[in-house]
Formats: structure tokens, C-alpha cells, sequence
């Protein structure tokens, strides 16, 4: 039987990259999972691999994890087929951000908005369904940027920042209230995945540039981010709240 048989999981942003492979590898681990994205088209493409092997172990629904009433209406789709929560992964996000002096208010909002206020929304309305569900884990994708600044990336940076500390406080929430939920958070950076793929296509050489920067001499693999989360998620973790995981091959050892 697998590290998380028998639970009940959502990944927001499972339709591409590290949330893709984070779903996968929960069903292949015995958990049933949601995939939400804004992206349904997506989600349902990775909900029908997974069903081809483990059939009825995911469903994709569509969620604007900006959206407080698409939160709402996403996780009632989400129990009513799951039969409850125990996981739920806040991964969606996009990256993009400017010198300060140049970045508008508007890029500087949506990336709030989507990075930050969805890990916000999604904690506020998934605590309810996790708490008729216990044990439940949180499980937030933050980034190296939310623990360390980046050239030119205040607001990814900002967003990420807040990403680390309101994981905190969810689990510090949870554990004063007697719940048996936990949150933590996880802090990947350089994975092969569309946000890299596309710096990639813009520059020469541009993975074995990353690679020499990594102490582990090279990017990381959605997977690698995947077992960590995992891990937040099954019961091994169990003493595990309020803590942050770095994937990043040493970079900011
Ligand atoms: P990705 O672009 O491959 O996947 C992101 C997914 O989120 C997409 O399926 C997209 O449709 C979805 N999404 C975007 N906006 C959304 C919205 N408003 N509502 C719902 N879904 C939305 O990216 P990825 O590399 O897999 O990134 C996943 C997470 O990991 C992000 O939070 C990202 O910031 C973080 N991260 C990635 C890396 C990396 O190197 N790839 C490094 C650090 C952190």
C-alpha cells in the first residue's frame, strides 16, 4: 500500500509541471486527488492519464484560485467527489516581474493576486472541509525567491515572502485550535518545467548555464519537488508544521 492510501487530495495548478507530477505521484502513493486549474482543458488531460492506470482516482475542475467564489464552488466539487479533504497542495503561480522603477501596479496585483491571495483563499475555505476530515496537511508552493531576493523580481519575491510566513501562521492557527492539520511550506527552485523551458528557449546554452550556478551541477526534476511534497502530505510527517523545505541542489546553502 502507498505513503498516502486511503486520503483525499487537491492540487491547484495540476495541470501543468510540478503540480502535474505532484498529482501523479500522489495517486500512484494511494491518495484520490482533484486537479484544479484555471486550465481545465489541462487538468482533464492529466486527470485522464492517471485514470487510464488507476481508474477513478482523479478528477479535473476548473478554478481561478484568484476567485473567493470559484474556491468555494471548486472544493464542494472537490468533496463531493473525494467524499472529504485530508490535502490540499497550493501550487498554482506564475512567475514575472520587473525592476521596481518599471514594474506597473497592475503586473505587481496579479501576481498578489495569484501567487498570495490563492494560498490565502484556498487555506480560509479548504480548513472548514479538512476540519470534518482529520488528519489533514497543507501543503503551500513557495519558491528559494520567497526565502532569498532575486535580481529584478520584487513582486514574485514579495508574493513568495508571504507565501513562507502565512504558512506559519496557518499551522500555528491549526495547532492552538486542536486541529490535527498541519502547514508547511516548500521552496523549489530552477525545476524543468514550461517557466523554465521558456528561459530556455530565449538564451544559448541556457540549462548548462543554470546547472553550473546549482552546487549539484544540474536543474531539478518536477519529481524531485514531487517526493517533498509528498512527504508534507503523508503521515510521516506527522511532527512536521510550520517548517519550509528547500529543493535547490545547495544553491542557497
Ligand atoms: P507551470 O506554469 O508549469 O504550472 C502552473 C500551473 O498553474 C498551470 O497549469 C497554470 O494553468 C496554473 N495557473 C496559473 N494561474 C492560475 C490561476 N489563476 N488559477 C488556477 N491555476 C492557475 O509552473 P510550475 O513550474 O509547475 O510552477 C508551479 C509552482 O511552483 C508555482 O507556484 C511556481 O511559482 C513554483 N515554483 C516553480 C519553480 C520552477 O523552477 N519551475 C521554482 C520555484 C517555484
Amino acid at each position: 500500500s502507498g505513503r498516502v492510501s486511503g486520503k483525499v487530495a487537491m492540487v491547484t495548478g495540476g495541470a501543468s509541471g510540478l503540480g502535474a507530477a505532484t498529482s501523479k505521484l500522489l495517486v500512484e502513493e494511494g491518495a484520490r486527488v482533484v486537479i484544479a486549474d484555471i486550465n481545465l482543458a489541462g487538468a482533464e488531460q492529466v486527470a485522464a492519464e492517471i485514470n487510464k492506470a488507476h481508474p477513478d482516482m482523479a478528477l479535473a475542475v476548473e478554478l481561478d484560485v484568484t476567485s473567493e467564489q470559484q474556491w468555494q464552488d471548486a472544493l464542494e466539487t472537490a468533496v463531493g467527489f473525494l467524499g472529504g479533504l485530508n490535502i490540499l497542495v497550493n501550487n498554482a503561480g506564475i512567475g514575472g516581474s520587473a525592476p521596481v522603477e518599471d514594474e506597473t501596479f497592475e503586473n505587481w496585483k496579479k501576481i498578489q493576486a495569484v501567487d498570495l491571495d490563492s494560498v490565502f483563499l484556498g487555506c480560509k475555505y479548504a480548513l472548514g472541509h479538512m476540519k470534518a476530515h482529520q488528519p489533514g496537511s497543507i501543503v503551500n508552493i513557495s519558491s528559494i525567491a520567497g526565502l532569498i531576493a532575486g535580481h529584478n523580481m520584487g513582486a514574485y519575491n514579495a508574493a513568495k515572502a508571504g507565501v513562507w510566513l502565512f504558512s506559519k501562521s496557518v499551522a500555528l492557527h491549526c495547532a492552538k485550535r486542536g486541529y490535527d492539520i498541519r502547514s508547511n511550506s516548500v521552496h523549489p527552485t530552477f525545476i524543468r518545467t514550461p517557466i523554465l523551458e521558456g528561459l530556455f528557449a530565449k538564451t544559448t546554452n541556457g540549462e548548462e548555464k543554470l546547472a553550473k550556478q546549482v552546487p549539484l551541477g544540474r536543474i531539478g526534476e518536477p519529481n524531485d519537488v514531487a517526493y517533498a511534497v509528498l512527504y508534507l502530505a503523508s503521515d510521516e510527517s506527522r511532527f512536521v508544521t510550520g517548517a519550509e523545505i528547500k529543493i535547490d541542489g545547495g544553491i542557497s546553502a
